[in-house]
């Protein structure tokens, strides 16, 4: 392709939302063999709600939601604003105004698990199965059945122990957006295989995967940031020019590692800075906007 070829193309991207840092990045499109796409605020919306609470202790739900907001109100993670939000909305609901939060001290975040405080002299701890284990908490059947019941639902399980008992269950939904599997199966019209990587567990990933179209052999889950690299330059030894979808600061190294590194607009800055293309209006229709582009401008139309 000519630098004016380029050009136009960059060009024309940019005026559809799609900005493409430079002639490499965009030569590198047209070979894409694989996708891996991050779960959450990628294929899913990213805006994660509580959809229900199990109690397992006599405790009320108001007093369990301010023990768990508490405990996470020093936590950036979207599901730590999910059950504050729920929280307010508990109070609001029941014409309350908001008492402030008891103090949380010692607060501890556990990447990859959850949270750790002292709140009101107790230990409270708000994460998954394996912060559980960690602490060696017991999980009873009846928990674990719970928990099980709320991944196969595609939602995510957030278990609460206060003074290493389990007390109670929060289910949080974070929908697919509405074109994510349409895109997944307009790649692989393209002969482009789709993947997905995550930090949530197995069971919700899964589930997820199967609601998109993506196959089981193409789904890691419960993955840190570096493991989210490391898929990527594994897949490359092969011979596969991957390109990378994410929005997080996790999928960072990722999208550095990947020959095509694609960030989602509403997604971190820091995801935008590693990232080769942004898609400005966060709809995934643009992954292929972007490799259309790339396939025309290097003749590549199949
Ligand atoms: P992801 O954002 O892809 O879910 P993370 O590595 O941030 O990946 O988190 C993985 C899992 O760890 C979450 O799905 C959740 O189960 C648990 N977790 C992490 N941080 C928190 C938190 N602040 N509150 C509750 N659970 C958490
Ligand atoms: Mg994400």
């Amino acid at each position: 392709a000519t630098p004016t070829a380029v050009m136009v193309a960059t060009g024309k991207g940019a005026s559809q939302g799609v900005l493409i840092k430079g002639g490499q990045a965009l030569e590198g499109a047209h070979k894409v063999k694989t996708i891996v796409f991050d779960k959450t605020g990628t294929l899913t919306i990213g805006k994660p709600i509580v959809v229900n609470t199990k109690l397992y202790k006599n405790m009320a739900l108001q007093v369990f939601y301010e023990t768990i907001a508490a405990a996470e109100v020093n936590s950036e993670h979207p599901l730590a604003k999910a059950v504050m939000e729920y929280k307010t909305k508990l109070c609001s609901s029941h014409g309350q105004r908001e008492d402030p939060l008891a103090e949380a001290k010692e607060f501890l975040n556990i990447p990859g698990q959850g949270v750790r405080s002292i709140v009101d002299g107790k230990e409270v701890l708000v994460g998954n199965q394996k912060l559980m284990v960690e602490y060696s908490i017991e999980i009873p059947e009846e928990v674990a059945e719970d928990l099980h019941e709320t991944q196969m639902l595609a939602r995510t399980g957030v278990l609460v122990a206060i003074n290493r008992e389990i007390v109670g269950e929060v289910a949080i939904s974070d929908p697919v957006k509405p074109e994510a599997a349409a895109v997944i199966e307009c790649l692989k019209s393209m002969g482009i295989r789709s993947m997905m990587v995550t930090g949530d567990n197995w069971d919700t990933a899964m589930t997820i995967a199967r609601e998109l179209g993506i196959e089981k052999t193409s789904v890691y889950a419960e993955s840190l940031p570096k493991d989210k690299a490391n898929i990527i330059k594994e897949i490359q030894t092969t011979g596969i020019t991957v390109a990378m979808v994410g929005d997080g600061i996790n999928d960072s190294p990722a999208l550095v590692a990947a020959d095509v590194g694609m960030a989602i607009g509403a997604g971190t800055d820091i995801a935008i800075e590693a990232a080769d293309i942004v898609l400005m209006k966060s709809n995934l229709e643009d992954v292929i906007t972007a490799i259309d582009l790339s396939r025309k401008t290097f003749h590549r139309i199949r």
